[in-house]
């Protein structure tokens, strides 16, 4: 198919450069209205709750160790397939062991399954975006490196351990009671079944309004 152009111009348009009249009155619009974009790095953004960046693996303040159960829910719900677990089980208790846990965050779409389906919240995407490199090979997570990115985005945000809440380690829209007993943790009412919006009868209420009506 053949572009057409459109060259024929209204007179007036040529003499007085309209196009570019009108790019400098926007240009100078936007000296004088609000700055979107920062000067980072000295300048960061307040991340909203939930943001999807660097993965840890959420440590056991009693064990010391992942809170991972080897449950593969992670791993089987991934749509990039870029969680591998290997573990063993023990012959007498038949409890499982994770003897290794993978992540390639060059595959990964941040897409924040791993996390929600979790039942022991022993996996989380931490709201750490700076961890840029010039190798491939640091984005290959191990589960030392995935405990190590844990600690770090506590120690850097100067969070406790059992202090620190992110939407998906419980997920809307299911009640308490439809939710594995390791999700079952105190949050704001507006992450919460109860807290959540719904459209009914033409108008935004929440659901817990509507059950009662
Ligand atoms: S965020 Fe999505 S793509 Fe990334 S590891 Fe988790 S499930 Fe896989
Ligand atoms: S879903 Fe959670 S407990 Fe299960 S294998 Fe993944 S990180 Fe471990």
């Amino acid at each position: 198919m053949r572009i057409k152009y459109d060259t024929k111009k209204k007179l007036a348009e040529q003499i007085f450069l309209l196009e570019i009249l009108k790019g400098l009155w926007l240009t100078l619009r936007r000296l004088f209205s609000r700055s979107v974009t920062i000067q980072y790095p000295k300048e960061r953004k307040e991340l909203f709750p939930g943001f999807r960046g660097k993965h840890a693996l959420i440590r056991d303040p009693e064990t010391n160790q992942a809170k991972c159960v080897a449950c593969m829910r992670c791993s089987s719900v991934c749509p990039a397939r870029c969680i591998s677990i290997r573990y063993s089980v023990d012959e007498k208790t038949r409890a499982r062991k994770v003897d290794s846990y993978e992540i390639n965050a060059l595959r990964c779409i941040f897409c924040g399954y791993c996390e929600e389906v979790c039942p022991v919240n022993a996996i989380v995407l931490t709201e750490d975006y700076e961890y840029s490199d010039y190798t491939r090979q640091p984005f290959h997570f191990d589960m030392e490196r995935l405990l190590k990115n844990w600690d770090e985005f506590l120690e850097k945000n100067n969070l406790e351990p059992d202090k620190y809440l992110n939407p998906f380690l419980r997920p809307r829209g299911l009640p308490l009671g439809e939710l594995p007993a390791g999700k079952r943790i105190d949050v704001p009412e507006e992450w919460t079944y109860e807290g959540q919006v719904i459209w009914k009868d033409g108008k935004a209420v929440s659901a817990k309004e509507a059950a009662s009506n």
